[in-house]
């Protein structure tokens, strides 16, 4: 350790756990904990030795203890005295931080947890202050250019972040709750004039509340719409044609079974199960709709063909979506044409869904294409989105969304938390 002495060690609880004395060397004792500036020492705060948990020796769990002062800074008044080896204010080790952090990016929830002996909400709030350092040392937000601006979900579609990505190095450089136009201000006034004006493509999802605040402060941008939204857009018009079809094999399943029990006893024949048949194979179709056709698995292609056979309509859906998610793998020189193909076969295609889509995709046609003629569907937006998506199920759990930020920038924002004590 760091500018730290090593008074004292000891055992408890029968040699589970080790105690080490320790004390910051005298040119580090009276630093306030906030600036870190020397200043005259205040009082011997509660006169209370505090234990910080470090990382386990051997097997055993083991612990610094040290006398903690307050200082008198000319700038935060009276604080703690900053220690060498933890965060201000934090129970564990800057090395037990780091290593947690460095977990919490490339393991498990569960691994983190039973590895540290900590419980999640510990690892949260862990992650969260090892990102404020490294935010304290580290502007994201320099030298941006081209960026894409989406919006997250999480807590079941119930809470939202907006996430701001660097097209050209693919990293995550700001996120925060909200989905309104003052959260994308918020983004513009962190980013100051100068740097506004150095914004030369945006590309987003179509929300107006996203563009309005793009044409407000960045009027010269080039705005698009990432084809991968639009392909969302059409997953979600197939979800609609087959919860459709769902809820009519249900009803034609419900009808069926009320007139097999209407029957007399004795007349009682097998009923026809194709109804209910029908609706079993309906729920378990679902991920050969979803997967992309190359992905599917034996079995997923046979559902796939009876789906075909027994339901036209969903089908075509499903073709309709597959042919607008192969436009944005065209050359650009091709998506044109391709688009408005698709335009057209879908205004005539009779699918409520479909139809409404063509009329979306219609209206935003130009910055679609805009996106794909200058390069902004890269596909790093979508893979940085898609990560962020599968953190927001591993941080569910936590009350606010500053863990969830927290471990998206660590994971994503291009500054990987690297383990303790290595280069
Ligand atoms: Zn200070």
């Amino acid at each position: 350790m760091v500018k730290t002495v090593v008074e004292d060690v000891r055992f408890e609880e029968a040699g589970q756990q080790v105690v080490v004395s320790v004390r910051a060397v005298a040119r580090d004792q009276c630093r306030c904990g906030l600036c870190g500036r020397r200043c005259p020492r205040y009082d011997r705060g509660r006169g209370v030795r505090r234990r910080w948990r470090s990382l386990d020796l051997s097997t055993a769990v083991t612990w610094l203890e040290a006398e903690v002062i307050r200082v008198e800074c000319r700038d935060h008044g009276v604080v703690v005295a900053r220690v060498p080896w933890a965060r201000h204010g934090a129970r564990h080790t800057r090395a037990f931080d780091d290593q947690v952090a460095w977990l919490a990016v490339k393991t498990s929830k569960s691994a983190v947890c039973e590895l540290m002996r900590i419980q999640w909400l510990t690892v949260g709030a862990i992650i969260t202050r090892v990102v404020a350092d490294i935010d304290a040392v580290t502007d994201r937000l320099e030298g941006l250019a081209r960026i894409g601006i989406d919006e997250i979900s999480y807590r079941r579609g119930q809470k939202f972040l907006v996430v701001v990505v660097d097209h050209d190095t693919g990293r995550l450089v700001w996120a925060a709750p909200g989905r309104s136009e003052a959260t994308v201000q918020a983004f513009f006034d962190a980013l100051g004039p100068d740097r506004c004006a150095d914004i030369t493509h945006v590309s987003a999802d179509g929300a107006s509340y996203i563009a309005n605040a793009v044409t407000k402060n960045c009027p010269d941008a080039v705005q698009g719409v990432d084809p991968f939204h639009v392909v969302k857009w059409a997953n979600k018009a197939l979800t609609e044609v087959r919860a459709q079809a769902w809820r009519e094999a249900r009803a034609a399943a419900a009808t069926e079974q009320k007139q097999a029990h209407g029957r007399p006893r004795k007349d009682a024949v097998v009923p026809d199960r194709s109804a209910s048949e029908r609706t079993r194979l309906m729920k378990i179709t679902r991920y050969a709709l979803w997967k992309n056709p190359e992905n599917l698995t034996d079995k997923q292609k046979t559902q796939l063909e009876w789906i075909q056979a027994n339901d036209p309509t969903l089908y075509r859906a499903w073709q309709l979506k597959e042919n607008l998610r192969l436009i944005f793998k065209l050359p650009a020189t091709h998506a044109a044409t391709a688009l408005d193909q698709w335009i057209n076969t879908a205004r005539r295609c009779r699918i409520p869904a479909f139809v409404k889509l063509q009329r979306s995709i219609d209206s935003y046609k130009n910055a679609i294409l805009t996106s794909i003629s200058h390069g902004l569907s890269n596909g790093r937006t979508e893979s940085v989105n898609t990560k962020i998506r599968l953190y927001t199920r591993i941080a569910f759990g936590y009350h606010g969304p500053e863990p969830l930020i927290a471990i998206a920038m660590l994971a994503l924002g291009g500054n990987p938390p690297t383990l303790p004590g290595r280069p």
